[in-house]
């Protein structure tokens, strides 16, 4: 089979291969990669001996024929040396762990090895690029820690100034080679709107920039391997898939997975007060909205990205018949996440007790007929503050944070103010 290229989601005229898209990040004409086609995957003939060997044997028939064909081995098996467990919480309803990586988040699955696939790139030409990231919490941590010290990479993170936990802004500012923290005074999708600013900006016009946003498609390769790999493990084929949402990018992840073969009864975004996306599914002259703050920071995301990737890549009546969505409210979470502990002596960060919240109101609806399986998207340990307060005890910490603390940091604040942004650019990248 020939290499798969990768289109814009505003033009499908011209085509590029998948370091092209790496490297650049958004397409030229500001839409984002999506995949020209979609290669066969019988999850039935994928090895069942263990995640990496069954991730091989996926990534094979995605990076076939790329620049990447010889180097994706090597790459899988640094950026994944973690594990990933599947709980059974109760008859049929299942939990995978994602949070096993250094950061404890999912986002270390995708940040990792689009850090180290750009990086065999980048050695090859020997150019230089600026990676901009925005992030309520998770993403730049995970980016920052996977991007550290790879040659010819810098990256700048930029974080809303007061909306991330302290632990998480304890994992964003850590001193790291070749990446620079910056606290927004905004939000999210202040930060989000910095980074896209910066792209069309022609003050930056000399500067490589790209972003390892879940506006990356290297992001979202690598979370496919998850939903495959749940489907294999547990021999189900009308697995329902709850995803704890915010930018979409986990959940685009498992449409890529379904439109390679994998069979699911559907997937269920579990969304917080940040409600867009069930709206839009209900009606579809929902728009955007400004994101409000809840105890799921890192899906306060009033403008889902990747939405522009579901539209173009299904019908409205295909992605109503494979996908449902639904908002949770601050206060169901917390009684989720003290339900699960009292019921299962489970603690779930409060991500994760919104997709468990989400599969419980799902229960009975036509939808859960089969098993639910919850993706898990972070440690309970990064948000001390708000498990002790629900379920009157302090989750383990492990040992990917507690090493943390003795560590140096080193953080600015600035405006979100887009001029301002571009001369902090300049100057990191000495152009
Ligand atoms: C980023 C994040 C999400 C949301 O994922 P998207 O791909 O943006 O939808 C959910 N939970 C946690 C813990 C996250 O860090």
């Amino acid at each position: 089979m020939a290499e798969i290229r990768y289109r814009s989601t505003r033009s499908s005229g011209k085509t590029f291969s998948i370091g092209e898209a790496l490297e650049s990040g958004l397409a030229p004409d500001g839409g984002l990669f999506l995949p020209l086609s979609f290669p066969r995957i019988e999850i039935a003939d994928l090895p069942e001996d263990s995640f990496a060997s069954c991730s091989l044997e996926i990534f094979s028939r995605w990076l076939k024929g790329t620049e990447f064909e010889d180097s994706f081995e090597s790459v899988l098996k640094d950026a994944l040396n973690f594990s990933v467990p599947i709980v059974e919480l109760d008859r049929n309803v299942f939990v995978m762990e994602l949070f096993h990586g250094p950061t404890l988040s999912f986002k270390d699955f995708g940040a990792r090895t689009m850090a180290r696939l750009l990086g065999r790139r980048l050695e090859r030409t020997g150019k230089r690029i600026t990676i901009m990231v925005a992030t309520s919490g998770d993403t730049g941590s995970a980016v920052a820690d996977g991007f550290a010290g790879i040659e010819g990479i810098d990256v700048v993170l930029l974080f809303p100034e007061n909306q991330v936990s302290r632990v998480q802004e304890r994992q964003l500012v850590v001193k790291r080679p070749g990446v620079h923290a910056f606290r927004v005074r905004g939000t999210f999708d202040d930060c989000q709107s910095l980074v896209k600013s910066a792209f069309t900006n022609p003050e930056l016009r000399d500067v490589s920039l790209s972003t390892a946003n879940s506006i990356n498609i290297g992001r979202l390769l690598p979370q496919m391997l998850y939903y495959m790999w749940a489907v294999k493990t547990l021999g189900s084929n009308d697995l329902q898939m709850i995803v704890p949402s915010g930018n979409l990018g986990n959940l685009t992840a498992g449409v890529f997975a379904s439109l390679s073969g994998m069979a699911t009864s559907g997937f269920l975004a579990a969304h917080n007060k940040n409600d867009f996306f069930p709206n839009f599914l209900t009606d579809p002259s929902a728009s955007f909205k400004p994101s409000v703050r809840t105890d799921s920071n890192a899906m306060d995301v009033g403008a889902p990205s990747n939405f522009e990737r579901l539209s173009s890549l299904l019908t409205r009546d295909e992605m109503t018949g494979l996908i449902a969505a639904v908002s949770i409210s601050d206060s169901d979470t917390r009684l989720s996440m003290k339900r699960i502990y009292e019921d299962a002596g489970y603690v779930s960060d409060p991500h994760t007790a919104v997709g468990l919240e989400a599969q419980r109101n799902s229960e009975g609806g036509q939808r859960s007929k089969g098993p639910s399986l919850v993706l898990s998207t972070a440690h309970p340990a990064k948000f001390p503050e708000i498990v002790s307060e629900v379920l009157g005890i302090n989750p383990e910490v492990p040992s990917q944070l507690s090493k943390l603390n003795a560590l140096p940091t080193s953080c600015q604040t600035i405006d979100a103010d887009k001029d301002q942004f571009a001369q902090v650019i300049l100057e990191l990248a000495h152009v």
